[in-house]
C-alpha cells in the first residue's frame, strides 16, 4: 500500500518550503498537481525532476478513483496545490477521504497557509478562531452568511478576491457595523506585502477609490463580538429581580434587588427592568 502525503507549497515567496517538502517531492512516485504548468515551475527551482498528474476540483470525482488503484498498488503519491495547503480551500477532499476508505496511509506535511499567515500577524484574538473560506457569490447567500456570522466570537478568517473586497467589507460594515475590527492582509510573504488593521470604516476609508487594492490575493479577518459587560450585568439583575418577584409585589422586588446591587431603585427600575419588562413578565 503507498502513502498520500499533503505537501504544502510557498503562498508567495518560494523559500517558504521545507527541507521535508522537497524530499517528499523528490522521492514519491507521482505528484498531483491543481495545475501543471504552475507545479512545473515550482519543481524546476527545487531541481525536482518527477512525474506530474492533474487533480482540480472539475476532475477530482473521477480522478480519485484511478490515483486510489494507484495507492492501492503500492505508489506513494504526494499532492500540491498551487499556493499553500492543499485541500484548504484547493483540490484534495474527495481524495483523502477515500484514501480512509482504501486504509490508505495518509501523511500531512506542515507548511504554508495564507490563512494561518494572517492569522498569526492580525494582532486579533488566536486562541479561538473559525476559517470560512470564501464567502457565497450571490448577494443574499453572501448576506445571510455574513448575518450567521455576527454573533460569532471567535476571530474569523476569510479568503477573497481583490476584486470583490470592497464589496465584501462594505456587506461586513451593513452586517456588523462600522467599528468592527478588521484586517485585511495582502500578498503575504511576496514582496508588496501589505497587513492594515482598523475599524471597519478605517479600513473602507483605506481601500475605496484605490486601485491598489483591486489586485493581490487577500485574506481578510473579523475580530469575534466582543461579550457586553452591560448585558452580562442587565441579566445577572433581571435573574435576581425575577427570582424575588415570584415571591413578592413587584415593587418590593425592585427595591430589594436595588438594594442586593447597590443601584438606586429607580435607576434600577427604568434602566434596566424596565426595558427589558415585556421579557420578563
Ligand atoms: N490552500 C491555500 C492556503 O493554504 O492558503 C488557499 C487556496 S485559496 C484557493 C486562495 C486564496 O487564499 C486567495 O484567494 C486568497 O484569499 C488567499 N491567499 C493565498 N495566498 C495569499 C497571500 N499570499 N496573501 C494573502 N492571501 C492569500
Amino acid at each position: 500500500m503507498g502513502l498520500l502525503y499533503i505537501v504544502p507549497t510557498p503562498i508567495g515567496n518560494l523559500l517558504d518550503i521545507t527541507y521535508r517538502s522537497i524530499n517528499i517531492l523528490k522521492k514519491v512516485d507521482y505528484i498531483i498537481s491543481e495545475n501543471i504548468k504552475h507545479t512545473s515551475i515550482l519543481l524546476k527551482y527545487f531541481s525536482i525532476k518527477n512525474k506530474l498528474l492533474k487533480l482540480n476540483t472539475c476532475n477530482e470525482k473521477e480522478k480519485k478513483n484511478k490515483y486510489i488503484i494507484m495507492l492501492n498498488n503500492g505508489k506513494n503519491i504526494a499532492i500540491v496545490s498551487n499556493a499553500g495547503t492543499p485541500v484548504i480551500n484547493d483540490p484534495g477532499y474527495l481524495l483523502v477521504k477515500h484514501a480512509y476508505y482504501n486504509n490508505i496511509r495518509v501523511v500531512p506535511l506542515p507548511g504554508a497557509c495564507a490563512a494561518i499567515t494572517a492569522l498569526s500577524a492580525s494582532g486579533l484574538k488566536t486562541n479561538q478562531f473559525c476559517y470560512e473560506g470564501f464567502l457565497p457569490k450571490k448577494q443574499k447567500s453572501c448576506e445571510k452568511k455574513i448575518n450567521s456570522l455576527c454573533k460569532e466570537i471567535r476571530t474569523i478568517i476569510l479568503y477573497e478576491s481583490p476584486k470583490r473586497l470592497i464589496h465584501t467589507i462594505k456587506l461586513i460594515k451593513k452586517i456588523m457595523g462600522s467599528k468592527r475590527k478588521i484586517v485585511i492582509a495582502k500578498e503575504l510573504t511576496k514582496k508588496w506585502e501589505n497587513i492594515k488593521k482598523g475599524t471597519v470604516k478605517e479600513i473602507l476609508n483605506i481601500i475605496e477609490n484605490n486601485i491598489y487594492w483591486e489586485k493581490g490575493e487577500i485574506t481578510i479577518l473579523i475580530d469575534g463580538k466582543k461579550k457586553n459587560k452591560d448585558n452580562i450585568l442587565s441579566s445577572k439583575i433581571l435573574n435576581i429581580f425575577n427570582i424575588l418577584k415570584k415571591e413578592m409585589k413587584k415593587s418590593t422586588a425592585i427595591k430589594i434587588t436595588a438594594k442586593i446591587c447597590g443601584f438606586n431603585k429607580n435607576i434600577l427600575y427604568n434602566n434596566i427592568i424596565k426595558k427589558k419588562y415585556n421579557e420578563v413578565d
